[in-house]
Parts: structure tokens; C-alpha cells; sequence
């Protein structure tokens, strides 16, 4: 029952929108749960669970067991653990201790068993809940987004990996990087793709994310791509992408 972080500490990069189409991909085939770690609540609003009576950050803080606050999403198999504005706090609350890096992960044991995949969608910082999605995770998916800046940052993020694989999670693994947003019309999205590919090598998923406008609409719906648009080029991308990451997860 493999966890999958989906990280990048650099917002607007496509975690959230990759996080939910890929869990949805996924619950075509698997029992899924989608864990919400951004404030934001956007993973959380975009499958349709606006107001939750226990959320993650109960969870974290440990006042309800996760199982209590998971609730089932509009997509089949797709379950969710959403996220609200006061778990901003427990950011700031958690001081980066070994102790409380390992809250999610504890968190999750007793739900685990439920579920054939878990994925975390991570807020756009290092702060104490993407430690918390580091340490809990066993794969990270790395979205990058299909501009002239798509590296920047990514060197100190995996200065972070290399750090909780030293420490508190050594199973930790890089599954893939995937490009998003890609503009086929763009000599730039087809350089930085090289650029990408030359540097990550295999590390990168085949499968490469289209900007696609119905990606970005799914989400007022309360919908992932699968029934908001089920023929677009953003679901087409993402069910591929799924395919690469079961393949992947199984030769692990
Ligand atoms: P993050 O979670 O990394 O901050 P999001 O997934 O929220 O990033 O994406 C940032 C913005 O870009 C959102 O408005 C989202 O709808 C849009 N977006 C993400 N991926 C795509 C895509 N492939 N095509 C078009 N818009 C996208
Ligand atoms: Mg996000």
C-alpha cells in the first residue's frame, strides 16, 4: 500500500491538479485515498468537499483518528482526507522535530490497509507538513512546471530528500518527475523538456502534461478531469501518467 508525495516546494507548479487527476486515474482501478496537506484546501475544494466537520489537521494534532475524517469523494474508490485554513497553524506550530515529522505517518497506519495507494498533496513550502509528507511518503512524484524556471529550486529540494533519507525515512524514493502545463506550440516548452530530460534522465515520466484548459475549469466543478472532460487532452495525460506510476510502483 504504497504512499505517494506529490512535492515541489514552488507553487502554481501543478501538484494539486496532479495530485487529484492522478488519484482519480488511479481509483479507476485501486482503492484510493487523496490526503490533503495545503492550507489552501485546494485538492480538498476541487473534488467537491468544501466544508469538512474534521479535517487533516485534527489528524495531525491528534484529537481524531484518520479514519474519522475521511470522506468519500464524487469518483469512485477516490476517498478523501481534505484539508482547512487552520491547519496553517499546525505549520506553524510543529517545530521540525523528528517526533512531530513522523505525525502523518503514524497517522496513516491504521487507514494503510484500506487503501491500494495513498497520495499527499503537499503545500508550496518546506515547512513542517511537507516534512510530514516526506517522512510518511515511501515515492515522490515531482511535478515541474514546463518553464524557463522549472529547475530553479529543485537542487534544495533534493538536498531535503537526501536529508530525511539519511534520517527519518530511508525507504524514501524518487518515483518520477513530471512536466506540466506543457505548450506544444512553444519552442520553450520543447527546450526545457530537453533541458529536463538531459539532466533527470530516466527519472522522468514519459507521459507529459499538456496545458490544457479543461484542467484548470475541473476544479470549480468540484470534479477531476475523468468527469468533467473525459475526452480532453488533460485526462488522456493523466490516465497515461497513471499507467507510468503503477508500472513503477510494482518494480520498486
Ligand atoms: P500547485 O498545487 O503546485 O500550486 P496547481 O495544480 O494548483 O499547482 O496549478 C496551478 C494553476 O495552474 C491552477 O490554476 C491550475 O488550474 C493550473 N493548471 C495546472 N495544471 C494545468 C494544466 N496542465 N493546464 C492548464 N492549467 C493548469
Ligand atoms: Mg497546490
Amino acid at each position: 500500500m504504497p504512499i505517494i508525495g506529490v512535492i515541489n516546494q514552488k507553487g502554481g507548479v501543478g501538484k494539486t491538479t496532479s495530485a487529484i487527476n492522478l488519484a482519480a486515474a488511479l481509483a479507476e482501478h485501486r482503492q484510493v485515498l487523496l490526503v490533503d496537506l495545503d492550507p489552501q484546501a485546494n485538492a480538498s475544494s476541487g473534488l467537491g468537499v468544501n466544508i469538512a466537520e474534521k479535517t487533516v489537521y485534527d489528524v495531525l494534532v491528534g484529537t481524531t483518528p484518520a479514519r474519522q475524517a475521511i470522506f468519500t469523494s464524487p469518483e469512485h474508490n477516490l476517498k478523501i482526507l481534505p484539508a482547512s485554513a487552520d491547519l496553517a497553524s499546525a505549520a506553524i506550530e510543529l517545530d521540525a522535530t523528528t517526533e512531530n515529522m513522523r505525525l502523518l505517518s503514524k497517522a496513516l497506519i491504521g487507514v494503510r490497509p484500506n487503501f491500494d495507494l495513498i497520495i499527499l498533496d503537499a503545500p508550496p513550502s518546506i515547512g513542517a507538513l511537507t516534512l510530514n509528507a516526506l517522512a510518511a511518503a515511501d515515492h515522490l512524484l515531482i511535478p515541474l512546471q514546463t518553464e524557463y524556471y522549472a529547475l530553479e529550486g529543485i537542487a534544495s529540494m533534493m538536498d531535503t530528500v537526501d536529508r530525511i533519507q539519511a534520517s527519518v525515512n530511508p525507504d524514501l524514493q524518487i518515483l518520477g518527475i513530471v512536466l506540466t502545463m506543457f505548450d506544444s506550440r512553444t519552442r520553450l516548452s520543447q527546450e526545457v523538456e530537453e533541458n529536463v530530460r538531459k539532466h533527470f534522465g530516466k527519472q522522468v515520466f514519459g507521459t507529459v502534461i499538456p496545458r490544457n484548459v479543461r484542467l484548470a475549469e475541473a476544479p470549480s466543478y468540484g470534479q477531476a478531469i475523468f468527469q468533467y472532460a473525459p475526452r480532453s487532452h488533460g485526462a488522456a495525460a493523466y490516465r497515461r501518467l497513471a499507467e507510468e506510476v503503477l508500472e513503477r510502483v510494482s518494480q520498486a
